[in-house]
């Protein structure tokens, strides 16, 4: 049956809508329609409404692990699901926030109200959903030690559901919703269970070093650390609202342990970190520093001058420019090291 959505839908749906703003890289690729759901109740409305089978599908946070390298003939959908909420047991805090809102707020909230475990995770780009889609992490720290439950909608059913952390198969930056899950929920809530006792994790990067720095030793408060945190990630990457980027652009690659070390010969300083018994992983922004690409430009597209695994957006690149730099990346990276590097971004 034909249906004319404008007629019951009260949320905002726009067509014909530019992304530019919806994505950390700045393109400005085209949606055919973009559309909001605030609260549960628009998603489900949304979840029974909308044919998503019949037309493509993009659910989008805030665009920061995205690259569009063409026009979406499809429906973009975007929670804008707002608030906190906060309940107490014991020690333990549930911290619930809406999908919409944006990752750090709800970081600096815990922290200035003593609510902790997510310090090491401060100044991640992104919203509250993707959070549990990606399984954010940082500084020894990811976000699937803390998340408690998901609440969503199902988009086969429209039913509102309820997914328990454990269930979610979270992975080194993965998840189901990556895999089977995939265009399955739109997720509304995410609870995260957190602490009143705060036990800072300085092992990791160069915090403790930092820390000495400034003078504030080996006992630093919560929002001494977040602090510490941000200036560090400051220092080192680019401000996606200054030079378009997507964070870290590619995978580390994990390899066979003959062929690791084979290139060792080759490359003795050659950073590596074991995986398993037959396996290590390079990171990959050493293998495309040693091919000399850090601070290059290519067409509109760059790689970063301070960190080899991000790509930059130089002013007016489209997608296909972005693509180009990653090709040419990848076949030097293949021809010096005998290495398949892959995007860690979701290209589309
Ligand atoms: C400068 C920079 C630094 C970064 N540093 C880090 C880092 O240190 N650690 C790290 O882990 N990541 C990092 N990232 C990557 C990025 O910030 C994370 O992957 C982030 O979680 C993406 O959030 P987003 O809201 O932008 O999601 P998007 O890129 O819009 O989407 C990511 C995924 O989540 C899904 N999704 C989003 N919202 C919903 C929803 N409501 N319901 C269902 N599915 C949804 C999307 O379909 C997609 O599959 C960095 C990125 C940048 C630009």
């Amino acid at each position: 049956m034909e249906t004319n959505k404008d007629d019951y839908l009260t949320m905002n749906l726009f067509r014909d809508y530019s992304l530019r703003a919806h994505n950390t890289f700045g393109i400005d690729a085209r949606c055919r329609e973009f559309v909001e759901y605030t609260s549960v109740e628009e998603a489900v409305q949304l979840a029974g409404q909308f044919h998503f089978t019949e037309q493509p599908l993009l659910i989008l946070g805030g665009g920061s692990n995205l690259l569009l390298t063409q026009d979406f003939q499809g429906t973009v959908v975007h929670s804008a699901i707002q608030g906190m909420s906060v309940t107490f047991d014991g020690d333990d805090v549930y911290v619930r926030a809406g999908s919409g809102m944006e990752w750090d707020t709800v970081v600096a909230r815990c922290v200035s109200n003593g609510w902790h475990g997510m310090e090491n995770l401060s100044l991640i780009p992104g919203e509250v959903g993707a959070s549990a889609v990606q399984n954010i992490g940082a500084y020894g720290t990811e976000v699937c030690e803390m998340i408690d439950k998901i609440e969503a909608v199902s988009l086969e059913d429209a039913k509102v559901i309820e997914l328990s952390g454990e269930s979610c198969g979270y992975g080194y930056r993965d998840s189901k919703f990556k895999h089977e899950w995939k265009n399955r929920y739109l997720i509304t809530y995410v609870t995260y269970r957190l602490s009143r006792r705060f036990t800072p994790r300085l092992d990791y990067g160069n915090i403790r070093a930092e820390l000495q720095r400034q003078g504030i030793g080996t006992e630093p408060t919560a929002q001494q650390l977040r602090d510490v945190i941000i200036g560090i990630r400051r220092s080192k990457l680019p401000d996606p609202k200054i030079d378009g980027n997507a964070g870290s652009f590619f995978m580390n690659p994990v390899v066979a342990r003959s062929k690791f070390l084979e290139l060792q010969e080759a490359h003795p300083d050659m950073p590596h970190y074991p995986v398993d018994d037959e396996h290590e992983k390079i990171p990959a922004g050493w293998l495309i520093d040693q091919c000399g690409w850090k601070g290059k430009t290519l067409g509109r597209a760059g790689v970063h001058q301070k960190q080899a695994l991000v790509l930059v957006n130089r002013g007016g690149a489209s997608g296909k420019d972005i693509v180009a730099l990653c090709e040419a990346i990848r076949q030097d990276v293949l021809q010096q090291f005998g290495i398949e590097i892959c995007p860690e971004v979701n290209v589309i």
